[in-house]
């Protein structure tokens, strides 16, 4: 495969999960997201390398496994290649367990222990969020929490690497309870990115690239409202634990889940709606009968 370019010196190499290339003058190469895993890797760095470059940093845009799991593998070619992530980002990729940790709310048993939920640990410094050279790249780190509790967008120019703030069509259609971890910061995150002048291609963290921003972002505006919506009307069914919960609002958006680790992201998925309802009053948190409960306030 080979890369996509989106500028003179800004590439996509496509995938389940999309990486950026940002090229400099002299041949190196900013690699930004590497993939689930080392087939991701290893046909990201053949594309890199058949477009003459080579790879002179790594950035994470946030610790999901499917966007760094492919480092392992960039670093055994690329020992000396430094990658850097979102502080709180840098900390999961170092020590990835805590990724299925916190979806499972202790140590997950082995069946959750998969590629998609355990990446690799690799070594990410921490970055903060403004305009950064890495491996000789200038580009400007947008913070756009809500996804990941940090996440950065990547800007260079006229080309928007939004990461997971925005998702494409086709996977807002395919995944209508988009992952987050905070619905609200998530919304707010995508409204921020139409403050930006200028942009002319924009590329999801999954999906295909668009010249059109603004319409990306209302697409997903309104899958998140569906979702909160669904959500609230889950609640006003009948008071109900989050496992009830999270039955109703699948069957409410068609949603069929066939795994463990499915019912893990999709039940997060819930509890950051039911954070904004709470945070918003319009639903109350209980024990009732031994059972965590949510209710209509
Ligand atoms: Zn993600």
């Amino acid at each position: 495969m080979t890369l996509l370019p989106l500028s003179d010196d800004t590439f996509l190499f496509p995938g389940a999960v999309n990486s950026l290339i940002f090229a400099d003058e002299s041949g190196g190469a900013l690699l930004v997201d590497t993939g689930l895993d080392e087939s991701h890797a290893r046909k990201l760095l053949r594309a890199v390398q058949d477009a003459g470059l080579t790879p002179s940093a790594v950035l994470n845009t946030h610790s999901h496994a499917d966007h760094h799991g492919g480092n392992a593998f960039v670093l055994r070619r690329f020992p000396e290649l430094p990658v850097c992530a979102p502080p709180l980002e840098a900390a999961i990729i170092h020590f990835p367990m805590l990724e299925p940790l916190y979806l499972y709310g202790a140590l997950p048993p082995r069946e959750l222990q998969t590629k998609f939920l355990l990446a690799p640990s690799s070594s990410a410094r921490p970055l903060e969020a403004g305009t950064h050279t890495l491996g000789g790249v200038k580009v400007e780190l947008l913070e756009v929490p809500g996804h990941a509790v940090q996440m950065y967008a990547v800007r260079r120019g006229g080309v928007l690497y939004a990461a997971d703030a925005l998702f494409g069509p086709d996977t807002l259609a395919k995944h209508p309870l988009t992952f987050c971890a905070d619905s609200a910061e998530q919304k707010a995150s995508a409204a921020g990115l139409l403050n930006l002048h200028g942009i002319t291609v924009t590329v999801p963290g999954h999906g295909d690239p668009t010249g059109d921003l603004s319409e990306l972002v209302r697409l997903n505006q309104e899958s998140l409202e569906r979702t909160t919506t669904g959500v609230l009307e889950a609640v006003r069914a009948g008071a109900a634990s989050t496992d009830e919960l999270l039955a109703r609002v699948c069957d409410g958006l068609g949603v069929n889940m066939t795994h463990p680790g499915a019912a893990l992201l999709n039940r997060s998925v819930l509890s950051a709606h039911l954070s904004e309802l709470l945070h918003l009053g319009s639903i109350e948190m209980k024990v009732s009968g031994n059972r965590l409960i949510f209710a209509e306030r």
